[in-house]
């Protein structure tokens, strides 16, 4: 299990994150949904261990600042970062020795298959597409098949196929037990088997709500999205476990 306790984040005077607080059970799919600006890739990089924090976050009690904690996460950011004097397999390659995976030739050649990559092997990064370099940030990411993923708007700069792609794979992933969490800020592209939604904006959790809750109360989590983040007394907004944030109403800044 991955908690995330009262984590605060600064830039200066900016609180990118202010006391975000949740779980992510094992072998469910969250989302973390939210305007721009919202603090979505600050509590992602936080939970990753790339950014120092106020507050904590662990995987089965360790701190995702320690390698042990680590070996379990996987992140794919939202903007890839690739070698631009590496090919395509060279990156695959790199990536499955760095992890020191075993018997990975066929994941790379499944991977690459899979996200129309195939027949660029042997591309450098740099003369690779915007979106093929988004399909080779994903299949970099995959590669390894950490038990959680952390998805940074996944969905970005892709075409169709690999949208679709993607949303088979995650959701193949779901059923084979893995526990991922997905940032995205645009709530068409969650319509698959989601267990959780959080919603973030001004650094802060707005409403924090499963499945069964938007479907008991008869709304859509466009409805709930849109309810949290532009403004309604927070009555009329459904709430779960760890609910709405009740400190004021929604579209106050902290900043
Ligand atoms: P989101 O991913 O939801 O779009 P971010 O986490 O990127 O939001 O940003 C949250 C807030 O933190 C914004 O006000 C943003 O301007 C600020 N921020 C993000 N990264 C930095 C940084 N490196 N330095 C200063 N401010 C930052």
């Amino acid at each position: 299990m991955l908690e995330v306790k009262n984590v605060t984040k600064r830039y200066g005077k900016n609180v990118a994150c202010n006391d975000v607080s949740f779980t992510l059970e094992p072998g469910t799919l969250t989302v973390l949904l939210g305007p721009n600006g919202a603090g979505k890739s600050t509590i992602i990089k936080s939970m990753i261990g790339f950014l120092k924090y106020e507050g904590s976050i662990t995987i089965n009690g360790l701190s995702t600042k320690t390698a042990e904690a680590r070996k379990y996460l996987g992140y794919i950011p939202e903007m890839p970062s690739l070698y631009p004097t590496l090919t395509v397999i060279e990156h695959m390659e790199f990536i499955a020795r760095a992890y020191k995976l075993t018997n990975y030739k066929e994941r790379i050649n499944m991977l690459l298959e899979r996200f129309e990559l195939d027949d660029k092997r042997k591309k450098f990064g740099d003369e690779l597409s915007k979106g093929m370099q988004q399909k080779l940030n994903l299949c970099i990411g995959l590669l390894p098949d950490p038990d959680l993923i952390l998805l940074d708007e996944p969905m970005l700069g892709l075409d169709p196929h690999a949208i679709k792609e993607l949303k088979n794979y995650i959701e193949e992933m779901r059923v084979a037990g893995k526990t991922l969490f997905i940032s995205t800020h645009i709530i068409d592209s969650v319509d698959m088997l989601w267990d959780r939604t959080i919603i973030m904006q001004d650094g802060r959790i707005r409403a924090n709500v499963t499945r069964d809750e938007i479907e008991g109360s008869g709304k859509s989590l466009e409805d709930i999205f849109f309810e949290v983040t532009e403004g309604i007394s927070k009555e009329d907004v459904i709430s779960s476990g760890s609910g709405i944030d009740a400190g004021e109403k929604a579209g106050e800044s902290e900043k």
